[in-house]
């Protein structure tokens, strides 16, 4: 039997949601749907983004409601447009074998002249933000006398945007006994507050632990120069050839100009804030959907309530000044039980931000290292390899030049004609990055904040590097590599596997160990003496001028040359971003005057 039939919904709108594809009912369904079904619980759902709220209770106000008349039984107020004309089409479509079901969405920015039409015409479920259901109300152009159910959907960010005035006074207008459900990602203390103004017991079910981030995100933190984040950023984003992102800035000029930036870098950009005209803001988001963007640039209030499926990666370019607003970040990917990743790109003094996020979240971010120019040239080839290998071919249209094709080749073998065809991007990759620099802040620049062991991981979350430590013997002392790497494994007891690169120098030498290890080397030389002089082991970098940073990568991409290269558009570090400090200038521990207090900062 179909799982939905099973928990209580009608054979008509189960056949209509099978039509969307859902199969089974997500877990947020699965648990409030029987509750929701009795009609007699007010209830508090604390869950995600993309979990499959809507129809967890989108179903039961179908089952619940008297369509044979036409007054409004059901109120769901939403915090944004978008989300507002998203419920209203999922509870349209989930209804689409019934008869008479009206649904109007009531939304600012569009003629109130129309709404109020169909609001004449006589309506069951309004869904709408709360400002323009307000201005309606005040119209006396709707009576919400007989409501029964009201869903405070995404209540945090209704909170978050100010509403909860308008809320009350909306409220006031539904009949005591009326049932609210309120559903939220995050439960702050205003948001319990709502719940026990308005609730009597209400049946509280928390899908994973509160406040937590969904758990098919993974978190990612880059520690870069603030004068590199634009570059960073753009590795990231060629690292991933099959990116469907959203990147977050702080204000809508960062916004503005990251999308302008990208844009004539010769990427699928543009940007979503608050200063474009709403038919602006609707043609981008069309856009985005129907993934003629591969990137979308938005600031946090303008992407509140996007609802787009299969978002891979959200970027903060910029952390967000209130933690909460990380979670309704990275709540727009691994939607609807996908995976996803939220990566921050952050400078060395943010790394306190990070750890807070991760206490709010309960999960924590994995440190990753920017891919070097090579790493990105490598994927790209592959990303590149699969493609040729997954193109439709068009036989009908292909077929005519075949012959000429065939011809033009005859000459080469199937591995030459395949070595060809990946050189010619292949070469324009190196050509582009063939002078890259890494783009990692040093191991200097980030010591301090974290200790001489931070550990550094690459994209898989597999420790990746050593950090390059001083000794100060070298071949005047008579040592060579072997000698070097025997002394120090016999003073520290680490395996010789975990030493890397040694470079003998004359009267000091250099020599890489794995990160993990280097408290054991330092702490293995203390009060060590070498023919009566003490060994001094330093790591390099810190008072050692020569090869900063930890161990780099050697020859790859430098070592290559290449041909042109069609992201010779993209040109690295070009962008020079007022903002590129990408700091929170008004941090300070303190709130700032023009926020409300509730917010909780850094
Ligand atoms: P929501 O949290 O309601 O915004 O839902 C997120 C996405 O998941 C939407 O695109 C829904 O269409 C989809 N979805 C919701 N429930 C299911 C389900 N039971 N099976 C498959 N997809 C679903």
């Amino acid at each position: 039997m179909n799982p939905f039939i099973q928990l209580g919904i009608r054979h008509d709108i189960v056949n209509a949601i099978s039509e969307l594809g859902f199969e089974n009912p997500t877990p947020i369904q699965e648990q409030s749907i029987p509750v929701l079904l009795t009609g007699s619980n007010d209830f508090v759902g604390l869950a995600q983004t993309g979990t499959g709220k809507t129809a967890a209770f989108g179903l039961p106000l179908l089952e619940l409601l008297d369509f044979d008349e036409n007054y409004p039984q059901a109120l769901v107020l939403c915090p944004t447009r978008e989300l507002c004309l998203q419920i209203t089409s999922d509870i349209k479509n989930y209804a689409k074998n019934m008869n008479n079901v009206h649904v109007v969405a009531v939304y600012g920015g569009a003629s109130i002249s129309d709404q109020l039409r169909q609001i004449k015409r006589g309506v069951q479920i309004v869904v709408a933000t709360p400002g323009r259901m307000l201005d309606i109300i005040n119209r006396k152009a709707i009576d919400f006398s007989q409501v029964k159910f009201v869903v405070l959907d995404e209540a945090d960010e209704m909170l978050n945007m100010g509403f909860q005035e308008d809320i009350d006074s909306i409220l006031s207008t539904t009949p005591d006994e009326k049932k609210t459900w309120l559903f939220s990602a995050t439960m702050p203390a205003e948001v319990r507050r709502i719940a026990k103004k308005y609730m009597e017991d209400p049946y509280e079910l928390t899908m994973g632990t509160k406040n937590t981030g969904n758990a098919n995100i993974d978190h990612e933190y880059y520690v870069v120069r603030a004068r590199d984040k634009y570059a960073a950023f753009k590795r990231i984003v060629d690292f991933n050839p099959e990116i469907f992102g959203i990147v977050f800035c702080r204000t809508k000029i960062e916004t503005q100009e990251i999308a302008e930036a990208l844009i004539k870098d010769g990427y699928n950009a543009d940007s979503l804030h608050g200063d474009l005209s709403q038919q602006q803001r609707d043609k981008v988001m069309k856009r985005y959907r129907e993934r003629s963007l591969q990137l979308l640039i938005a600031t946090d209030v303008a992407a509140r309530g996007i609802d787009v499926n299969d978002v891979t990666h959200v970027i903060n370019y910029s952390l967000p000044d209130e933690i909460e607003n990380y979670t309704h970040r990275s709540g727009r990917t691994a939607r609807a039980g996908k995976t996803g990743v939220s990566i921050a790109i952050i400078n060395s003094k943010e790394l306190g931000k990070i750890r807070q996020i991760e206490r709010v979240i309960g999960k924590k971010f994995v440190k990753a290292e920017i891919p070097s120019g090579f790493d990105v040239c490598e994927k790209q080839l592959f990303a590149l390899v699969h493609k040729v290998h997954n193109v439709q071919v068009n036989e009908q249209q292909i077929e005519q030049y075949i012959p000429r094709i065939m011809d033009e080749f005859a000459d080469l073998s199937k591995e030459e004609v395949i070595k060809r065809f990946a050189s010619l991007e292949f070469n324009r990759f190196l050509d582009y990055y063939k002078n890259a620099p890494d783009l990692n802040a040093t191991f200097e620049e980030r010591a301090g904040r974290e200790g001489a062991s931070g550990d550094r991981f690459n994209r898989t979350g597999m420790r990746s590097e050593f950090t390059r430590l001083f000794i100060n013997l070298g071949s005047v002392d008579d040592f060579n590599r072997g000698d070097l790497l025997g002394y120090v494994c016999n003073n520290t007891h680490i395996s010789g596997r975990t030493v890397g690169k040694i470079d003998v120098k004359g009267v000091y030498s250099f020599f890489e160990v794995a990160n993990d290890d280097v408290n054991k080397v330092v702490d293995g030389f203390k009060n060590i003496e070498f023919h009566g002089r003490p060994v001094r082991i330093e790591i390099a970098g810190e008072g050692v001028s020569e090869n900063r940073g930890g161990a780099r990568r050697e020859g790859g991409y430098k070592k290559r040359e290449g041909g042109s290269f069609r992201g010779g558009e993209r040109r690295e570090g070009g962008y020079k971003g007022n903002n590129s400090g990408g700091g929170f200038r008004d941090f300070s521990g303190k709130r700032r005057e023009d926020r409300p207090e509730r917010r909780r900062r850094y």
